[in-house]
Order: C-alpha cells, then sequence, then structure tokens
C-alpha cells in the first residue's frame, strides 16, 4: 500500500468544525497513515493561535505576574481544547493533561515547552478522533546538544517506531534535547515535522494540507488573482521561498528533497483542487507559462567600491569580503565592473554597524571611493523553462522599462533557473506586476 504523510496546519485544525474536515480527508484515502498536527489556529482574523497564547502564558509567568492573571491566561487555552473536544463528542477528560502541562510551565519548564504543548495537546485529541496511535514528538524527534536537528537518530528512532503503527499521529513542531528538555523548531516548524516523518516513513507523498490551494505564482497582494502553480521543482521553490514566498518552511523541503519524496500543497477548505505539487525534477513546464514564480523583497542596500586598476589587484575582492565576514554579515549578490566592485546586503544588517564596515572596507583596499546606496529591491523572476526558451531575459528587460522602471542589478543564476533584478524601491509593486502580465495575462 502507498504511505501519504499528512500535516494539517493551525487553520485547519482551528476549531471542531475543521477538525471533521480533516478527519474526512484523512478518512476518504487509507494510504493517508501518518497525521502531524499544528497547534489550533486562528479561526477569524483578529483570533489569537493557541501557540501565541501558551508563548504569553510564558511571559506572564516568567514576568512574575499574579496568580490570577495566569490561570486566566491559562485557562483560555484550555478552553479553546475543551470546545473542541465538546463539539465533536468526544467523551475523553483532558483535565489531567491540562493540570499537568499548567504545572510544568509554572515550574519552569521553559519557553520551548510551553510553546509546544500546543501541539502536543491538539495530538492526543486529534489521535483519539481518528482512533490512531498517539506518538510523543519528544521521543522520536532528536536535536543535538548545540540544538541543531538529529537527523541521523530521528530518522533511526522514527523509523523504527512508525513500523510498529499501521495510524498515527505525531504532533509537529518540537522534539527532545540530549538533556531531555523540549526544544521547538522556529515558527512554522511543524512543516518539518512532516517532511521529517515522511522521510522516516518512506512516504510516497507529503500532503501538507493548508488554507490555499497551493503556490501563487506571484503576491496577491500585488497582483490580483495570480494563477496558482500547479507544478514546481525544490530548486525553484528554494529561490522563491529565499525571496520571500511563504506557505511552506524553508526548511521543510530538505527531508524529503534527499529522500526523493514529492510534497503535495493542498487545501483544507478545498480538497477538490490539485494544489500545488513540489517535485525534485520536472522535464515539463507550461509553454504559456514560461515563468513558475515572481517574488521579490525590499530592504538592501549597494555597497560600491571603485579604485582604478581594480582588476588587476589580486585579492581585491577578498578583502572586502573578509571585512563583511569578520562583521557576520552575509551578502546577496556581488555585481562588478572592471573597476568597481558592489555588494548587495540587508539594510537593516549593515545599519548596526555600517560606519565600522565602511572604515575597514576602506582602510584594507584604499579606494579611490567608497559609497552606500539603501532603498533598492530585487525581484527574483524563476522558472525551469527559462532554459530552453529564448528571449526570456528581454522580454522580462523590455517589461519592466515599459513600465518606466530603471534596473539597478541585472544577475542571471548559472543554472539558469533566475533572473535577479535590483530596482529602486518604490518601483517594486510596478515592476512585479509588469513581468507578470508579461508572462502570465496577456
Ligand atoms: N504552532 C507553531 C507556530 O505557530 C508551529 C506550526 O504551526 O507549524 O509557529
Amino acid at each position: 500500500m502507498n504511505v501519504k504523510v499528512v500535516k494539517f496546519g493551525g487553520s485547519s485544525l482551528a476549531d471542531a468544525e475543521h477538525f471533521k474536515q480533516v478527519a474526512q480527508i484523512i478518512k476518504a484515502d487509507p494510504s493517508r497513515r501518518y497525521v502531524v498536527p499544528s497547534a489550533p489556529g486562528k479561526r477569524f482574523g483578529s483570533d489569537i493561535k493557541v501557540t501565541d497564547m501558551l508563548y504569553k502564558c510564558y511571559e506572564l509567568i516568567r514576568e512574575r505576574a499574579g496568580r490570577e492573571i495566569i490561570e486566566k491566561q491559562y485557562s483560555q487555552i484550555v478552553q479553546r481544547y475543551e470546545s473542541i473536544i465538546k463539539e465533536l463528542g468526544l467523551d475523553f477528560d483532558m483535565s489531567g493533561e491540562f493540570e499537568y502541562v499548567k504545572n510544568a510551565m509554572l515550574h519552569s519548564s521553559g519557553r520551548d515547552y510551553a510553546a509546544s504543548r500546543g501541539e502536543y495537546l491538539n495530538g492526543i485529541i486529534l489521535a483519539k478522533y481518528l482512533g490512531f496511535y498517539f506518538i510523543d514528538a519528544e521521543s522520536v524527534i532528536f536535536f543535538r546538544e548545540n540544538g541543531t536537528f538529529d537527523e541521523e537518530k530521528t530518522n533511526e528512532v522514527l523509523s523504527a517506531e512508525l513500523k510498529l503503527h499501521e495510524y498515527a499521529v505525531i504532533p509537529g513542531f518540537y522534539g527532545c534535547m540530549p538533556n531531555g528538555t523540549i526544544k521547538t523548531f522556529s515558527r512554522g516548524g511543524s512543516d518539518i515535522t512532516g517532511s521529517i516523518v515522511a522521510r522516516a516513513a518512506q512516504a510516497d507523498l507529503y500532503e501538507n494540507w493548508t488554507d490555499v490551494s497551493g503556490f501563487l505564482m506571484t503576491d496577491p497582494r500585488i497582483v490580483e488573482n495570480p494563477c496558482t502553480i500547479d507544478t514546481i521543482t525544490y530548486r525553484e521553490l528554494r529561490e522563491l521561498s529565499y525571496m520571500g514566498a511563504t506557505v511552506l518552511h524553508e526548511d521543510a523541503i530538505f527531508p524529503v528533497r534527499y529522500a526523493g519524496i514529492p510534497i503535495n500543497i493542498r487545501n483544507t477548505n478545498r480538497p477538490e483542487d490539485r494544489g500545488t505539487m513540489i517535485v525534485a525534477n520536472a522535464e515539463s513546464y507550461d509553454k504559456e507559462h514560461i515563468i513558475t514564480g515572481i517574488a521579490g523583497k525590499k530592504g538592501f542596500s549597494v555597497i560600491t567600491i571603485e579604485k582604478d586598476m581594480m582588476n588587476a589587484e589580486i585579492g581585491f575582492g577578498r578583502k572586502v569580503l573578509e571585512v563583511l565576514e569578520d562583521f557576520g554579515l552575509s551578502f546577496e549578490h556581488l555585481p562588478s565592473g572592471i573597476d568597481t566592485m558592489s555588494v548587495l546586503l540587508s539594510t537593516a544588517a549593515l545599519d548596526s554597524c555600517k560606519e565600522k564596515v565602511l572604515g575597514a572596507i576602506n582602510s584594507v583596499t584604499s579606494p579611490d571611493s567608497i559609497t552606500v546606496e539603501d532603498g533598492v529591491a530585487l525581484i527574483a523572476i524563476v522558472g525551469r523553462g527559462m532554459i530552453k526558451a529564448k528571449g526570456t531575459a528581454a522580454r522580462v528587460f523590455d517589461a519592466i522599462s515599459s513600465s518606466n522602471v530603471n534596473i539597478r542589478m541585472i544577475d542571471q543564476g548559472s543554472c539558469e533557473l533566475n533572473i535577479i533584478v535590483g530596482i529602486d524601491e518604490n518601483d517594486f509593486e510596478t515592476a512585479i506586476s509588469a513581468i507578470y502580465k508579461e508572462f502570465v495575462k496577456k
């Protein structure tokens, strides 16, 4: 039988109605054997995610707020779960668990422990509702002493455990440190757990259920109703998510990518939609859409260093990059001319040490001039089809210049998977709309 690992995000498990939809989806396909839930998310715009309520509760305890205030905050969390249990008609008393968690939080079990209980408690309820076995992530997901994820140990223990259960629920977001304390991944980390479970189960597919029907070709706040991406490769996705497209946690790609397991982004509220398939290799691409997606980020600065005969000076680039390294700055791009070198990097990171960095570059390179310009945005146009289609770059530049936007930097990745352009931040939305229009809506 096929094995599918299914992860449901917080909005898919926000209340009892959503639990019912989720159960229907799982029961509709017997190969959906391993389920990874998030904590209950928002039920409406101004609602608060259970994870955030738990962080708040932790803060109150840490600040030594009055017992009454803490009890009130905690009881709101308990109410979220109790109403789910009640509305699902489950004959099931969780009060012992709630008491235990509260006491542990009161007795300094830590911030990550507090946050992780959102997934833990939700997992217990979902397992009960589905009639699946509950595997506590604490016993199967491991971190190393230095806080990094321990993939070897986890894979060994988790795959052995999964073999013992045909159907199981494994809560997302957390695991265990060598000293037995709980550690979480970064926010949105249940996606990572889903990917780890998919690898350990040697799944055929990792379905990631959320509240959108897949990845959109670009940001819907900029382009109205953009098309959904049908198929995207891991590499394309890396490029797009790095540039700000979010649906899936960035680190969720690695475990399944190495195991060659595709990810399918699906919509819990519209299970009939195909969603987006994320695959290792896709031969095909949509001839109509040579571009898979367009994403971008604002907030970059360019340091431009000029020096006559720079190109003959061996080690010039290294000296500049060493300064960045000394200040712990990572750079995005290095557009260079014969006698100029520019470094593009995040304004926020540079701001904290700007004068010192400029001083250090000055003293190691003795340039003719060194300038900094802020307010640069980067746009990545990503598509595996670009390699085969002639004239893509020309079309990108034409679309941008026809909309009266000045291009300040161009970078085409050597794999011909992307073209990155740097423009003034104020032109960001105009440029994205123009590129989208050129490639998608004629
Ligand atoms: N509940 C956690 C968060 O809100 C993890 C997740 O949902 O993936 O970040």
